[in-house]
């Protein structure tokens, strides 16, 4: 079993070699920030006021959708702090950022930088992790939909991903609502409704069909982008006992021009090692990792990925591997025994009971 540490432990060893400058905000992403919203804007006014041919209308409707996105990477970035300091600015200015995901600030900082970033990959309390096999046994719908064929279910989760982060965030609110304090529900409340009714005031305002590519085709598109990221950040590694960065996040590469609009949102493992990080450092961050620790930093280019993701089922078995419970196939994770260029699996005859899974898994994890 390889050693763990938690994110501050790497955090620790690596801020010595880091420049000053790195630990403070940087207000001039916000530069970036008002380009988006100016071409959403202009977007939205060509849309309502002019009569076009609608493959026009869907090129701008794909302008607008880029847009959202990269407005949403820059929304999570203000949200840790790494932006402004000042906390009612950074969720006014988070809240302007995710207008458009629907997403309100303090829903946000608590499911993903309360959550998220402190319990990454624990079945239980993160709410951003794929069940594992006990889960699976005891929904009746993840076992409905892991009677699917496998190509069926790959194509519906990937076209599903232009859906996912909206309808993630929705579950998320009714999951913690209740958690914030009743004196503060009535504002992560307003957080919700405010943008949604902007968005159907539109439908108002344009009609149905040019609302259609103002916003809800750029909606979908944004989502697709958004979660095209995420789904690459810790599905394929293992779940951890001890969130360790190195162990349960992956980083993506993309070409650099994707970096720059996307504000480095490639940059995963760094981005948990340091969450307070504007992620304009994160190269460096990188440089350094790649210096001490290689043999532990999982990288690939994001189509790599994509298609690793593609191939794997989402179910875990005992945190190291994945499983596809009907067919009895067992896929190593990050670590532990997947390669992604060669992906294979083992094939067990499962049945009902675990004694089979765990009589494979003493003849050895990787294969
Ligand atoms: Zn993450
Ligand atoms: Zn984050």
């Amino acid at each position: 079993m390889k050693d763990l540490h938690s994110f501050g432990w790497y955090a620790a060893r690596i801020s010595p070699h880091l420049p000053k400058k790195a630990f403070k905000p940087v207000p001039t992403r916000l530069w970036g920030g008002l380009a988006y919203l100016l071409v959403v804007v202009a977007g939205f006014l060509t849309i309502g006021l002019f009569s076009f041919n609608p493959f026009l209308y869907l090129g701008i409707a794909f302008i607008i959708g880029t847009s959202f996105a990269a407005m949403g990477f820059l929304g999570h970035e203000i949200l840790h702090g790494t932006v402004v300091r000042k906390a009612w600015l950074r969720d006014l200015l988070g809240a302007i950022a995710f207008w458009p995901l629907t997403t309100g600030p303090m829903l946000w900082r608590k499911w993903h930088n309360l959550t998220h970033h402190v319990h990454t990959q624990n079945d239980e309390k993160d709410p951003d992790a794929w069940p594992t096999l006990e889960k699976w046994k005891r929904s009746r719908f993840l076992r409905w939909i892991y009677k699917l064929p496998h190509s069926f279910r790959a194509f519906s989760s990937f076209a599903l991903l232009t859906l996912m982060f909206t309808a993630h965030s929705t579950k998320c609110f009714v999951m913690y609502i209740k958690e914030f304090n009743p004196k503060n529900q009535p504002k992560v409340w307003m957080q919700l409704i405010l943008p949604w009714v902007t968005w159907i005031g539109l439908l108002f305002i344009m009609g149905p069909l040019k609302w259609l590519f103002a916003f809800f085709i750029p909606l979908l598109i944004a989502n697709a982008i958004v979660m095209g990221y995420i789904s690459t950040n810790h599905r394929l590694n293992p779940m951890t006992e001890v969130n360790d960065p190195l162990a349960n996040s992956l980083t993506v590469t993309v070409p650099k021009w994707v970096d720059v609009l996307h504000f480095n949102f490639s940059y995963h493992t760094e981005h948990h090692i340091f969450p307070g990080m504007s992620s304009k450092y994160y190269p460096l961050v990188k440089e350094h990792i790649k210096k001490v620790w290689p043999e532990l930093y999982h990288e690939m280019p994001m189509s790599k990925a994509l298609v690793a993701l593609w191939k794997t089922p989402r179910i875990y078995y005992q945190g190291s591997e994945l499983i596809d419970p009907h067919q009895g196939h067992l896929y190593g994770s990050l670590g532990n025994g997947l390669d992604v260029a060669n992906i294979q699996y083992r094939k067990e005859q499962l049945t009902e009971n675990d004694e089979i899974l765990t009589k494979a898994l003493k003849n050895g994890k990787n294969v």
